[in-house]
């Protein structure tokens, strides 16, 4: 067993991991403890990645349509068709929607495809919808999209605004970086977001603004810190261009408490080394280049920038997202962060050696689809990547596909809801398979390495792709052997970038030798602050942009305003994560949070099911009443799919509407109502097997371990709610079936034995009664011991403690356990995890921990009160 130092597959904080193959398809992972970004640590994704890479539901093998096929027939006929494609309706008839899951070698070569040699820039990715707006206000702020902090910078702030981020959630090892500094050097924490989240909650000071209300804020808090003379005119004239009236268009209402926004003044006057992290919060709104924008703003302004412990910090969603940003694959980028002026044009097309260069920039991910959806875009390969889901009007775009004459699948599951549209499905590398880099939110690139062989006939992306290129008789320009080659012609290009007074800079890894690039070690691009000697900008200097709040107007029919996200342990559109049985114990269902007031007003019960309805679609989801949410405002998760769920679908939800310079879709604001959905009965089923349930009212699925562990074994858990008869027999395995009916309550229990007498499935569904404990019910699947009697009796003879809901998957703990622990005297979070256990492998948990225990402490004091 020898180990081998990867990357993570998940997210941009692109955490080190050491991981050591077992055998043909296991592994046990490990934190890389030399690892800069993540020394050591890892979540509760990244380390229970182990469970997702067996071989259930992968792509093995080529498909056209519904049969296997040989890798010559089907890429013939990509080639075929994209030729005929190109020939009857011109270059911008065909379209690559690649992903922040490739790696940056995969990238290169179609970037190189699309915008050199069909002639098109129809090339853009799923990171479209995490972080352009980002990228849009870096190249208007600095000329050039570089993000100027890096990790370090978090160990050495005074004050840390978080701005649109749940990053207890979404990038956890960033935020256990950031709780270390506190405890350190006590660096004060500000959350500014409309959504009282676990980071929030955690925060000196939580800012409640309202959705898209962060540029009110900034251009506030930038008027108050010009106005206390912070603002030193000869500083900034040095590097930062202002705009003729720029200070009188900034005042303007903050949009939250006149006292909370003095705090929040006084905190950041006081700390001149502020960071500000924002996310997919600020990003995913209509509004998100100028928010970004706003920030920049302060920063700049205040000089709070190219300095150790200060900068604005936006934080990517995905593994590679800027690994795609740095190759071109975004399509308002040609290459190397060159944009389409003629000589960049000329300059990439030499260096390439070009059979056809485009001349501008490609259609954008929402533009795109609407391209396909009126058919100027005829031939469409998405890349690692799941638009059925993940795009905004997800019915739109289901049309859309539905529509196109040619859609290429290339992914590595062999069912998502994006492949059922496939006329072409091409099985690619997973994570574990993969050979190649990727570079995470510090501009940091990492290797990430196989673990084990390709299974089946699967390939690496890029080599998919450059036989593609062969077969449309650019075999020459993309003859690379291997993807160390793909990366050194990639190192050479950024010479351009130089040229054209970019900061991009891989030129001194261009002569790397293959051995080279196998050891190659984790290294950050243009060193901790790269815009330290200026901007990217014809005179050196920053900009200054001038933004103003957006205004909503009301629509009475639809109230509430709608805002999507993640959960801490799901990842986008769960293709991977919804195969482990431990991370699927955080979050069964998806569900609407809801303020208590809107609750009450709508007729909503917590735990009951109610449907989110907008202009552009209507899903049901489970009903969580929380004063998390401010009233007015709905939260839902966006990672359910068709494969997941019948119901719980966000992305039907939003519209196209998207940012005007970044082509972001606004998922966080979008108008909606809500009504109660009172289904006849309610129950649920814990099957070895996956069926589809038709006719439901309501059905999500999620994976349980049952007596068996690991990938693949086990089963599944679904909710289930249906009017009318439930057609049992649809939903159950054969095999020797026992029953229990209470007509009177509508109850129904049901058993299924397997050949072997271990238990295959059980069913149990009610009209007003109560259910079994999933759990319990859950945990006898697969056994030979699981009592009939018990079963059909739904309660073991011999209670086991409820856990309750599980707040820490690694070990199993539930939130029942915990505040035991505080009733028997725990106080802090580490007397928690001594004595439960919650909390002390991945760390993941430890905000939802701290969070009980203050509610736990604040309870007795509520009742004296
Ligand atoms: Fe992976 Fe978690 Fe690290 Fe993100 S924070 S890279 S998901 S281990």
């Amino acid at each position: 067993m020898s180990k081998v130092r990867t990357t993570c597959a998940y997210c941009g904080v692109g955490c080190g991991i050491v991981a050591t193959p077992i055998g043909e398809r296991s592994v046990t992972i490990a934190g890389d403890r030399d690892h800069p970004a993540n020394f050591g640590k890892l979540c509760s994704k990244g380390t229970h990645l182990g469970e997702t890479v067996g071989l259930e539901g992968r792509l093995l093998v080529p498909h056209i349509g519904d049969r296997a096929a040989g890798w010559d027939e089907a890429l013939d006929l990509v080639a075929t068709r994209m030729r005929d494609c190109i020939a009857e309706h011109g270059p911008d008839s065909v379209a690559f929607y690649v992903s922040g899951q490739l790696l940056t070698e995969d990238y290169y070569v179609a970037n190189k495809l699309m915008k050199g040699f069909v002639g098109s820039g129809n090339i853009d990715t799923n990171s479209r919808l995490c972080m352009a707006s980002a990228v849009a206000a870096h190249v208007m702020a600095f000329g050039e999209d570089v993000v100027p902090c890096n990790y370090d910078d978090l160990d050495a702030a005074d004050l840390i605004l978080l701005v649109g981020s749940n990053t207890a959630w979404c990038h956890p090892v960033i935020w256990q970086r950031i709780e270390k500094a506190r405890e350190r050097r006590g660096t004060r924490l500000v959350v500014i977001d409309p959504r009282r989240t676990e980071t929030a909650e955690q925060a000196d000071l939580h800012i409640p603004i309202a959705p898209d209300g962060d540029i009110a804020l900034f251009n506030a808090l930038l008027a108050d810190m010009h106005q206390r003379g912070l603002v030193d005119p000869a500083a900034l004239d040095r590097s930062v261009a202002v705009p003729e009236g720029f200070w009188d268009g900034l005042a303007c209402d903050p949009g939250i408490d006149a006292t909370l926004f003095a705090r929040l003044a006084d905190m950041v006057a006081a700390h001149p080394r502020t960071i500000t992290l924002f996310s997919q919060g600020a990003n995913q709104s209509v509004c998100g280049t100028d928010k970004g924008l706003a920030i920049t703003n302060l920063h700049l302004a205040t000089g709070r920038i190219n300095r150790i412990g200060a900068g604005p910090f936006s934080i990517t969603g995905q593994p590679n997202a800027m690994g795609g940003r740095e190759v071109g694959g975004m399509a308002n980028t040609l290459a190397c962060h060159l944009g389409f002026s003629a000589t960049e044009l000329a300059d990439a097309g030499t260096f390439w050696n070009a059979g056809q260069m485009c001349t501008g920039p490609g259609l954008k991910a929402v533009d795109m689809f609407r391209a396909v959806h009126d058919g100027r875009i005829r031939f469409l390969w998405v890349m690692a990547t799941n638009p059925a889901v993940s795009m905004p009007d997800s019915t739109f775009v289901r049309a859309a596909l539905a529509k196109c004459p040619t859609v290429v699948v290339s992914d590595v599951m062999a069912d998502t809801d994006t492949g059922r549209f496939a006329h072409i499905r091409l099985p690619a590398l997973a994570w574990g398979e993969k050979d190649g880099t990727v570079t995470n939110s510090e501009r940091r690139i990492s290797r990430q390495r196989a673990l084990f062989a390709p299974p089946g006939e699967t390939r690496a992306d890029w080599r998919i792709v450059c036989d593609v290129a062969a077969r449309l008789g650019w075999g020459s320009a993309f003859a690379f052997a291997s993807p160390a080659a793909v990366f050194r012609e990639y190192a050479a290009m950024t010479a351009l970038a130089m040229r054209h007074g970019k900061k991009l800079d891989l030129t001194a890894w261009a002569d790397l030798t293959d051995r080279a690039y196998e050891v190659l070690q984790p290294f950050q691009w243009g060193g901790e602050h790269p815009l330290a000697n200026g901007y990217s900008t014809p005179d050196g200097k920053a900009r200054l942009v001038a933004v103003q709040p957006p205004r909503t107007e009301a629509d009475p029919a639809y109230p509430l305003r709608l805002n999507t996200g993640r959960y801490r342990d799901q990842w986008h559109t769960m293709t991977r994560t919804a195969l482990s049985p431990t991370l699927s114990q955080h979050r069964r269902e998806p569900l609407l949070e809801v303020n208590p007031a809107d609750a009450l007003a709508q007729g909503l019960s917590d735990g009951g099911l109610a449907r989110v309805v907008t202009p552009h679609g209507r899903s049901i989801f489970r009903v969580s009443v929380t004063a998390d949410q401010r009233r007015g405002d709905i939260f839902v998760p966006m990672h359910w799919t068709d494969t997941m769920a019948g119901e719980g679908r966000s992305n039907r939800l939003p519209g196209q509407g998207a940012d005007p310079h970044s082509g972001q879709p606004g998922f966080k604001n979008g108008p909606a109502r809500i009504e109660p959905v009172t289904p006849e009965w309610r129950g649920f089923l814990v099957t070895r097997d996956d069926p589809v349930p038709v006719g439901l009212l309501y059905w999500t699925r999620s994976r349980v371990a049952g007596s068996g562990a690991g990938s693949g074994s086990g089963g599944w858990l679904y909710e289930l709610a249906g009017d009318g008869a439930i057609d049992s027999a649809a939903l159950l395995p054969t095999g020797d079936v026992l029953e229990a009916a209470d007509p009177v309550r509508g109850m129904r229990r049901i058993a299924v034995r397997g050949p072997g007498g271990s238990l295959a499935a059980a069913l149990f569904v009610t009209r007003s009664g109560t259910l079994p404990p999933r759990e319990w019910v859950a945990d006898q699947l697969g056994s030979d011991d699981a009592s009939p009697v018990e079963l059909l009796a739904g309660r073991p003879s011999t209670p086991a403690p409820d856990r309750g809901a599980i707040v820490c998957v690694c070990h199993g703990v539930g939130d029942r356990a915990i505040t035991a622990a505080v009733d028997a005297g725990a106080a802090t979070v580490e007397a928690i995890g001594a004595a439960t256990c919650a909390g002390t492998n991945c760390g993941s948990c430890r905000p939802a921990i701290a969070r009980l225990l203050e509610a736990a402490i604040a309870k007795p004091t509520e009742q004296a009160a």
